[in-house]
């Protein structure tokens, strides 16, 4: 099916200048499986993103954690999709899940999002997940089959998008899902793509996990069928991030 093995590494808001260095001093001297085997892309903020685009090593590479809805202007402190293109930052994340709930953005309004950074040439990280009290009340599908809906219902190209599930209550909690729990939300997304986008979509669109990933736990998750990698919070600011990129090639074992 040719879904190569992804990882995201999300640094949020963190960061100096020297820290941000160590990391790519780190990342440049690992030992990683080659670039046919994984997709690394970190994501630093945005003040750090031309430092880092320009000291990592050619085969990794850059995303964004955020870009405005829509064409740049008068929208004080925003970062259009055209500056993101301009300085050849070529992903963007959208609708992570501390935007959409400490941000209030709306799933219509991540969509525009996602929409918007495809038409202006960004590949995005689209990521969708259920806060602990949606899952405790059965309604995980819903909330991700709507979140997804509202991306696919202004998006007909998904040669660019990675759908990220990262449930909320493993976000930054140190309590990850089960591969059971990632592979049984994984396998069900991608019935909904097949359902109501394609079979080609459903069958090529990389589907990744994030959420407490770490060294240890990255293998078993990395098993899983219908999972194609992950998206790294806390750990990808650690030499971990390495033995994380390393568990791609349980995919090729
Ligand atoms: C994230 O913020 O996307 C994330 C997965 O964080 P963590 O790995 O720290 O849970």
């Amino acid at each position: 099916m040719g879904r190569k093995f992804f990882v995201g590494g999300n640094w949020k808001c963190n960061g100096t200048t020297e820290e941000v260095k160590k990391i790519v001093s780190m990342l440049n001297g690992a030992e990683v499986p080659s670039g046919d085997i994984v997709e690394v892309v970190v994501s630093p903020p945005f003040v750090f993103l031309p430092l880092v685009k320009n000291s990592l090593r050619p085969e990794f590479h850059v995303a964004a954690q955020n870009c405005w809805v829509k064409k740049g202007g008068a929208f004080t402190g925003e970062v259009s999709a055209e500056m993101l293109v301009n300085l050849e930052i070529p992903w963007v994340i959208l609708g992570h899940s501390e935007r959409r709930l400490i941000l209030n953005e709306a799933n219509e309004f991540v969509g525009e999002k996602v929409a918007y950074a495809l038409s202006q040439g960004l590949k995005v990280i689209a990521c969708i997940g259920e806060t602990l009290e949606q899952r405790e009340s059965g309604s995980t599908m819903d909330v991700v089959a709507a979140q997804t809906k509202a991306i696919a219902a202004l998006v007909s190209n998904w040669a660019n998008v990675v759908l990220a599930y990262e449930p909320v209550w493993a976000i930054g909690t140190g309590k990850v899902a089960t591969p059971a729990q990632a592979q049984e939300v994984h396998c069900e997304l991608r019935k909904w793509l097949k359902a109501n986008v394609s079979d080609e979509v459903a069958a090529t669109t990389r589907i990744i996990y994030g959420g407490s990933v770490n060294g240890g736990n990255c293998k078993e998750l990395a098993g899983q069928p219908d999972v194609d990698g992950f998206l790294v919070g806390g750990a990808s600011l650690k030499p971990e991030f390495v033995d994380i990129l390393k568990s791609a090639t349980v995919k090729s074992a």
